[in-house]
């Protein structure tokens, strides 16, 4: 167990952090801002070889950027693009086709057809993956967590290559002990996505914090029974609206950590 401290406010030991990845350790927006753009050109581009009258085009591009959160600067913090997995993404966008009054089965296969071709795009443009920033001070302080004693993991609804690519690309396997993603069952937000990574990890939920810069991780986390959600507000270009948090964060530079006195006998 190791102490954590918030500015100057002490908020008790804990053994374990567990850390939402997009927009809580990782600059994700614009990388997701490139995600939305290609999917909204590419649907575009699909409907055209399917003759879509300038309107109807208008109103698709109109109907998926609501979907996704793409807004006038960047993405909604909270929107579908930000929070929700890959395969949520996936039925809203085929949602969104079925509103342009395709069935639903050519509405599927369309939205994967979709987002495979932006996938093979983006993978030739970076074959290792897409380099995504660290948000400041965030590698600082899993040092420091780690070195503290503290069990660090991410819990993410990208998949495990995804993460995995983050955490090689900045040099963090080192003190990521573990991570739960979309490729594992529960995903988030099930709050057995919380107790599964604790329970590989032989962490204790009760013992635990959890940081993310969504409600839906927050929620989640309390409804695990996790024993602190400290809620991360600086990795928009807005502030997310958070309600679920006992604690805000506004730079990684306020949260520290020391070992327990008990932990250096
Ligand atoms: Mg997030």
């Amino acid at each position: 167990m190791a102490h954590l401290k918030l500015k100057d406010r002490a908020l008790g030991s804990v053994q374990g952090v567990l850390f939402d990845k997009d927009g809580t350790l990782s600059h994700s927006e614009p990388r997701l801002i490139e995600l939305a753009d290609a999917r909204i050109e590419e649907a575009g581009r699909q409907f055209s070889l399917q003759g879509a009258s300038a309107t109807m085009l208008q109103e698709l591009d109109d109907l998926l950027a609501r979907t996704y959160g793409r807004c006038e600067g960047g993405v909604i913090p909270d929107g579908t693009l930000a929070v929700a997995s890959r395969h949520h993404n996936l039925l809203s966008t085929a949602t969104v086709f079925c509103q342009m009054n395709l069935s639903w089965p050519q509405s599927l296969i369309l939205a994967q057809e979709v987002f495979d071709h932006v996938d093979r795009h983006r993978q030739t443009l970076h074959p290792d993956g897409d380099p995504i920033e660290l948000l400041p001070d965030a590698a600082r302080l899993l040092r420091e967590l780690s070195a503290a004693g503290i069990i660090c993991a991410v819990i993410s609804n990208d998949t495990t290559e995804g993460i995995e690519n983050f955490l090689h690309q900045h040099h963090l396997n080192d003190c990521i002990s573990g991570l739960w993603s979309a490729d594992h069952h529960p995903a988030k937000p099930d709050p057995g996505a919380v107790e599964g990574l604790c329970s590989q990890l032989g962490l204790t939920v009760e013992n635990c914090a959890l940081i993310g810069d969504a409600d839906t991780d927050l929620l989640m986390a309390r409804q695990a029974g996790i024993g602190l959600t400290l809620g991360y507000v600086a990795g928009w270009h807005r502030e997310p609206t958070l309600t679920a948090h006992e604690h805000l964060i506004s730079h990684w530079s306020e949260l520290t950590a020391t070992k327990d006195a008990m932990s250096k006998a």
